[in-house]
Order: C-alpha cells, then structure tokens, then sequence
C-alpha cells in the first residue's frame, strides 16, 4: 500500500496524557486516536494490527475445534437476572431501558447468552462437547480506563465457551485451549507466563491468567523460575521467611509518644519482622483484629475471603472497644476475635500493650493469645514457593488472557440440560475461555520497542517490509521502487511503500516510529552499483541485494 494514499498521522512529540509506552507509540505512529475515556478509533494501520492478531486466534480456535458464532450486544436484563450478576455486578454494567420500559444490558461478557443458547440447542450427550466462540466487542464502565488500548470502556474480546458432559470431559477442554492459548501468544511474539489466578465474578471453580510481563501492567505475579510456579499476587501463597528470633521474656516496655511501626522499632532497636502489627477492621459479625508481622502487608483480599466484607475501624471504634488510640494497640487481653498470619505461628514478638505509651516485648503468640492462622499476607519477593520453597520472583505483568473452569453455575441458573446415556437430564459442564487482541498489541509494543519507536514481531506487523524510496524527485529511485513494490506484492509479501515527496530524514523517522520489521532503502548511491539495501529493524543489521534479487530478499525477510 501507498504510504500518500493512507491515513497514518504521525506525531513528533509524545501526547502529554500518555503514561504507558504502549500508548505513547500507538498515539505517535498513528495507530489509535482516543474519541472519549476508554473509547479508541482504530486507524489503517492499528486495525491491520488487530486484524492480524484475529487471525492468528481464529486458526488456533478452529485447530481446537471451536466453532465461530456471533452474539447480540444488547442483552434482555432476565438472563442476567437469573444466574444473580445483574445484583452482583455494579457500575462496571451499562445498563439502559428499550422503548416499552424494559431493563437490558449491554454485553461485558457472553456467559449468559451462550448458555440460554446451550439450554436451547444442546439435547443430548451425543451433541457433546462443543467449543463456540466469537471475536466480539465488550462494554464495561471501567472505573479507571487507563493506559490507551489496555484498559478501555470498548474492546474486542475473544470468548469461547466449552460444553461437556462432565467434569473430565471440561479438564480436556480446558486443556487444549491452554494449548491454543500458548500458541496464539508464541505466534504474536509475546513473551507470558500462565499463572493461577483468581475467578473472580465468573464464579466457578479454576481459573488461570495468561500474562505478558511489562512495567505497563496493572498485575503483579509471583513466579518460581526453579518449578514453574506461577500466580496472581492476589491469590499468591508462599512460605515466609522465618528470621532468627531472640530470646525475650514477656514484660512491658514504656514507649512514649511512639506509635508507628518504625518509631517503635527504632526507639526498641529492633527489626519490623519481630512486631506484630494489629490492624482494626469491623466485619459483617463484629470488630476483627488482624494480625500480619511488621515487615508484612496485609492482603485485603485474602482476608475478605474468610470474614466476608469489611471497611476499616473509625479512630473513636477502636478507643471505645480496646479503650486506647490504635498507635498502642496489639493483641493481648481482649476477646476480639484475631485473624493472624500464619507466619506468626513462630517466634517472639513486640506488640501495643492497649495501654497508653506501652508496648509488651516477648510475645510468642501461640502461647499468650488466641487466633486464627491463615496466610493474609502480600507475598513478597525472595519468600519460598509453596511447592518447591526456592525463593520467589515478583513481576508486574498485563493480563493478556484467562481461562475459567465453570462448572455447572450457569447451567443450572439458565437450564442448560443434556440427557444422558440412560436418559435422565443432567447440567452441561462449561468453561470460559477469554483473550484481548488490544492488549496483545500493546503488550508486544511494550516488550519489543526502542528510543525511535516500534518493533512489532513480523507476525502481527502492520506490513511485513517497508520501501525507503530516499529521493522521491529521482526518476531512477521511483523505478526502482515501483519494480521492487511490485514484485513484492506479486510474491504475496504485504509492503508500505513511502512514496511521499518527503525528506529522506523524515520517511527514515517514521520507518522506525511505525515499526515495520524490514526496512528497503532505495538511495542513489547504492544504485549506482544496481544494490539496494535491507535494514532489519530490531537488530539493525544492514544488507544490500542486486536490484532483481527478489527471492533473496524475501529469505532475508523471513529468516
Ligand atoms: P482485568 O482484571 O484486567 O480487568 P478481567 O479479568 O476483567 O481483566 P476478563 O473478563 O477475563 O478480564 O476478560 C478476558 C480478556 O479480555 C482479558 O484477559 C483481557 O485481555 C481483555 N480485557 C478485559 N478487560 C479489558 C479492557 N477493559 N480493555 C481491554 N481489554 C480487556
Ligand atoms: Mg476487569
């Protein structure tokens, strides 16, 4: 394609909003431009990207056996009301009233739908398993859109829904699209982990991430480069470690005035591992104290799980059931029930006194008061993995996909029936199966760029070459070039061809802004000897060929 006959707007200057690289480049070579918060348009260049990541899904889809559908995006509120979420979900749901009054949604994902089509079309355990999936936009209200194309308010989701007879025949679904997800991420050139991650609002039972690691991502995983090991920090266990405790007796300390963790740690010279940290919160049942060590932060999440919701204790809350300000309490002589971190099983502590201006010293928890242990912790970094204990590495990363092992909670909500081989009527097991191709391009910008500006793996380029013709007012040059286009394209080869009457300063700029992985330079000099000359973008390595040497330029494109 002629570079003069397409829109790619180029920008000199990163756009001020942008934070991600991702971003910045997508906005600078002309890929996206931003409509409204979340909103983006897709220019030439940034839908033959998308396009192309499609394309490598739907191979992979079809391989596993997946058949292509396509759903509405505008949803009755009824199905929604059935399995619960139109209660469970809030604001991330747009929801609008049709012309009669009637409640409906607009689609953030398709579990409803493709079960209300199960539960009409599925009758029999002949008719299973099947996998249906669909390239489909979604709209959710994020309250943060953020970070260009990674986090918008509309995007396009592949979903895909597996269909099984029982829970064996859903581990073998669930199977192969781990398999097609891996080969889908290889062939887009992304660098990922799979890690364990946290079902979240899909219900159900396993679930797991695709991850691409990058500075840009909201997620942070933990991963043991020794066994594999991999998860969400959200869910994230590990075994912590354990410091060499000192031999304290139990007695109070005057600590006057001191009520942060590190005022009272430096004044008693000691580590923040060997205090207890008492955090007030009041739970659906009553007030909890939860206990994690100094060095530790107490993961909200992980502790919802086992006491349900809660907010944090109001100052006047804690004076009136520990009768003293939070900077001095702890968890000695009091009936509050205690969550504790496990890692509190061991070792002798500092902890308030719930006395003004006092701290006890040589508290050794399982001996001096009662609680619950369970991991309520951010893992850190360098703690052991929980199968193989080799220290932990923590990683920002961007969710790139995820699959959901389901269950039956839809079809029962949505009776989503098949009967079987005796003829008694049984739940279709399901799965979730969902992959982002805006987060696959901006997470392949993010692993593959330089100070000039993309490099996109040749498998989701825009083009895969990209002709240089230097002085465009050069009858020779323009010649050459055209031949060059031309015999490209007959070879099937997808070229840009900058046929702009633009300095060569200028077209070499937006060569490397844009990213096409080869790039052809047609200059005078070389010419004159019948050469022109191959540049590959990533690692810069020049070669020139004769004029007519088609076929050797082709090999060096896809070597
Ligand atoms: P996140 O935790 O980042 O909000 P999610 O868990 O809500 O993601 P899913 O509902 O599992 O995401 O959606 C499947 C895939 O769709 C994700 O793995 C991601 O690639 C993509 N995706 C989800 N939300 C967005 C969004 N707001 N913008 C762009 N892509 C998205
Ligand atoms: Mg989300």
């Amino acid at each position: 394609m002629r570079f003069s006959k397409l829109l790619i707007p180029t920008l000199k200057e990163n756009p001020s909003e942008a934070e991600a690289i991702s971003h910045k480049l997508m906005m600078r070579a002309g890929f996206v431009r931003q409509l409204a918060a979340g909103l983006y348009i897709y220019l030439p260049l940034g839908w033959r990207v998308i396009e192309k990541i499609n394309r490598i899904i739907r191979e992979e889809m079809n391989t596993i056996g997946g058949q292509e559908l396509t759903l509405p995006l505008l949803h009755p509120a009824e199905l929604w009301q059935e399995t619960g979420r139109w209660h469970d979900i809030g604001d991330e749901m747009f929801r609008l009233k049709d012309r009669g009054g009637r409640d409906m949604c607009l689609g953030m994902t398709h579990e409803e739908v493709m079960t209300w089509l199960a539960s009409k079309e599925i009758r029999s355990y002949r008719e299973l398993p099947q996998i249906w999936y669909q390239i489909q936009t979604k709209l959710r209200d994020e309250a943060r859109p953020k970070s260009g194309v990674l986090r918008t308010r509309e995007f396009l989701m592949k979903d895909s829904y597996s269909f099984d007879i029982d829970e064996s025949g859903l581990e073998e679904s669930y199977r192969i699209h781990e398999k097609a997800y891996r080969k889908i991420f290889s062939r887009c050139g992304l660098k990922f982990y799979m890690v364990e991650s946290d079902p979240g609002i899909m219900g159900g039972g396993m679930s797991h991430e695709f991850m691409a690691p990058s500075p840009a991502g909201e997620d942070e995983i933990t991963l043991c480069d020794n066994c594999g090991y991999g998860a969400n920090i959200e869910i994230a266990r590990a075994i912590p470690l354990i410091p060499k405790f000192p031999s304290w007796k139990l007695e109070e300390v005057e600590t006057p005035e001191k009520r942060t963790i590190e005022e009272v740690t430096s004044y008693l010279n000691i580590a923040p591992e060997f205090f207890i940290k008492s955090i007030m919160v009041m739970g659906e049942d009553g007030p909890v104290l939860a206990l994690v060590r100094g060095d530790q932060t107490l993961h909200e999440k992980k502790l919802k799980k086992i006491i349900g919701n809660f907010r944090p204790a109001h100052r006047d809350e804690v004076k009136e059931l520990l009768g003293v300000e939070s900077g001095f309490i702890g968890p000695m002589g009091h009936n509050i029930r205690k969550i504790a971190d496990s890692s509190l099983k061991e070792g002798v502590y500092v902890s308030g006194s719930n006395k003004e201006g006092y701290h006890t010293k040589g508290i050794t928890p399982t001996r001096d008061f009662k609680a619950e242990y369970f991991d309520i912790h951010i893992t850190k970094e360098g703690e052991g993995c929980p199968s193989c204990s080799k220290p932990l590495r923590i990683e920002k990363a961007i969710e790139v996909g995820n699959i959901f092992k389901l269950g039956i909670k839809y079809s029962i909500h949505l009776k989503a029936n098949y009967l079987d081989e005796k003829g008694e009527e049984r739940p279709i097991v399901m799965g979730s199966y969902g992959i982002g191709p805006a987060r696959i391009a901006a997470s392949a910008i993010e692993q593959n760029h330089d100070q000039n500006g993309i490099i996109w793996p040749q498998s989701i380029s825009p083009f895969q070459a990209h002709i240089l013709p230097l002085n465009s007012k050069d009858p020779k040059t323009t010649d050459v070039s055209e031949r060059i286009y031309s015999g490209l394209e007959s070879n099937r080869i997808e070229v840009l061809i900058d046929d702009r009457d633009e300095r060569a300063g200028v077209k070499f700029k937006d060569a490397d802004l844009i990213g096409i992985p080869y790039q052809i330079v047609i200059g005078e000099k070389n010419l004159k000897e019948g050469m022109v000359e191959v540049k590959e973008r990533r690692s810069g390595e020049k070669r020139r060929f004769k004029v007519e040497d088609m076929a050797g330029m082709i090999s060096f494109f896809r070597k």
